[in-house]
């Protein structure tokens, strides 16, 4: 459990993260800890990037509909300009932003701020999600969740996508995605084939072989 650093005899600012697959709990963190910064009577602004409109376009909704609002954005720079006045800064879906956003955390926290990034650490294909990397270096404080296994019930680190979809960005929930550990997420399409196939019975399940574009 994340402890807070004492806020108020700490003069400059910081950057914690809150990192995992899907399903691990992230937002439904970044809220506890956003309420409990409001509890100590703390100023707070929390902001999104407009791509995430998976719920709600003006509140950080977990999956569990704990909701807290927030300020969609279509840039992380705009951010600089709509903290004055506010000692806390919650980010969500922070894997979708610029790649400017950590450099634009960092002058928040050089102006005092604590700034709480909630974000995917990797993308459906296993790989480091966006800005995250650099986000998780700079940080003070990293915190990552691990939701559970679909298939074997492990700790599961990787958000596996049941569609064919190639984009990066696919916003989409418990239809689109799973969470899987690190071996049943190289297992791949075998997992998924034989799901498909026990839940279809004897219907014909489309093989969900990757291909590659030729672009
Ligand atoms: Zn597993």
């Amino acid at each position: 459990m994340f402890l807070e650093p004492q806020f108020k005899s700490q003069r400059s600012g910081w950057i914690e993260v809150i990192c995992g697959s899907m399903f691990s709990g992230k937002t439904e963190e970044l809220i506890r800890r956003l309420k409990r910064a409001k509890i100590a009577n703390q100023k707070v602004e929390v902001f999104k990037p407009t791509v995430d409109h998976r719920y709600d376009k003006k509140r950080v909704v977990s999956h569990d509909a704990n909701t807290i609002l927030s300020v969609p954005v279509n840039h992380s720079s705009e951010i600089l300009d709509k903290v004055d006045g506010f000692s806390v800064v919650g980010i969500d879906e922070a894997q979708f932003f610029d790649n400017d956003l950590p450099e634009v955390c960092e002058k928040l926290a050089l102006r005092g701020i604590r700034v709480l990034v909630a974000g995917l650490d990797m993308d459906f294909r296993g790989v480091p999600f966006g800005p995250m990397p650099n986000m998780l270096a700079m940080a003070e404080y990293v915190t990552k969740l691990h939701a559970i296994c679909k298939h074997c019930g492990n700790l599961a680190t990787h958000s596996y996508r049941l569609t064919n979809d190639d984009e990066q960005v696919l916003i989409g929930e418990a239809q689109s995605y799973e969470a899987r550990c690190r071996t049943c997420f190289h297992m791949g399409n075998i997992l998924d084939f034989n799901a498909r196939s026990s839940k279809n019975g004897a219907k014909k399940t489309k093989s969900k072989s990757k291909k590659k574009s030729n672009k």
